[in-house]
């Protein structure tokens, strides 16, 4: 198993928003994770990735077999795991070219490799976008300065495919995209996904997950799974709202 998290606590500033979360997932495997506002899904994503601020009380993390409660961040981000952020941050005066430069010889390093050639470099550059359909004009900008949501998105994406991570964690990359840039996000998912690697996709709503199909669908209140099932659970969660699980979790 790729990741397995066992009745993971997490408190921020004290107060406890994961309470015995519990997932197992795959590689290969694409689970999507629903749920209202404020039930810890990105707090949840946080703590995979191991942002600070994040105390896990009790409960473990299990990704390739270790334990990674207090690994720190860069390890795991340098060990395939990556986190597309809810809201996407500015960097000026840095190209997105020099960006995922100075990021895949991070992790280069990190295997023991040499820093990537200017060649190879440039080929894997142009690979890349096309499999997201990004334009040189974007990559030459500086990180997300002034770009729109769905630019910010698509950025995101890119590097992600550039990276290539083992486990990609998308953090409600849905919201506020048109169609357009929704069919982008997906594709570049769709085009990474293989038997090597494993998505957790977060979304607040059932949109996304027409153009990517999920094998799981899990739904989270209050810090932890309450119900898991396939593509079709996101379905009726479409139609009928959160409200029913709820419904079902009072009367048991
Ligand atoms: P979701 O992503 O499902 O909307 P979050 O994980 O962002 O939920 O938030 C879960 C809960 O944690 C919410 O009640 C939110 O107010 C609270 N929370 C999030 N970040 C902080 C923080 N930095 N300090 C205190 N409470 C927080
Ligand atoms: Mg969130």
């Amino acid at each position: 198993m790729l990741l397995n998290i066992k009745n993971l606590h997490v408190s921020i500033n004290g107060k406890e928003i994961l309470r015995g979360f519990n997932l197992g997932v795959n590689n290969g495997e694409v689970h999507a994770i629903m749920g209202p506002n404020g039930t810890g899904k990105s707090t949840l994503a946080a703590a995979i990735t191991g942002r600070e601020g994040y105390e896990i009380t009790s409960g473990e993390i299990i990704y390739k077999g270790q334990n990674i409660n207090n690994q720190s961040p860069d390890i795991r981000a340098n060990e395939g795991i990556f986190l597309s952020f809810q809201y996407p941050v500015e960097i000026p005066g840095v190209s997105i070219t020099n960006f995922m430069r100075t990021a895949l010889n991070a992790k280069r390093e990190f295997e023991g490799l040499p820093a990537i050639k200017a060649g190879d470099f440039l080929k894997k550059m142009e690979e890349k976008k096309k499999l997201v359909d990004i334009q040189s004009k974007l990559t030459n900008r500086s990180v997300n300065e002034g770009f729109s949501g769905g630019e910010k998105k698509k950025n995101e994406i890119f590097q992600m495919a550039m990276l290539e991570p083992t486990l990609a964690i998308l953090d409600e990359t849905d919201s506020g995209l048109d169609i357009d840039a929704l069919k982008v996000v997906a594709n570049g998912v769709n085009a990474l996904r293989s038997d090597k690697n494993a998505f957790i996709i977060i979304t607040h709503y059932q949109r996304l997950l027409d153009y990517i199909v999920p094998d799981f669908v899990h739904v989270m209140f209050d810090g932890k799974i309450v119900k898991s099932g396939g593509k079709g659970l996101a379905i009726e969660l479409e139609k009928r709202g959160y409200d029913w699980i709820k419904d079902q979790m009072a009367n048991r």
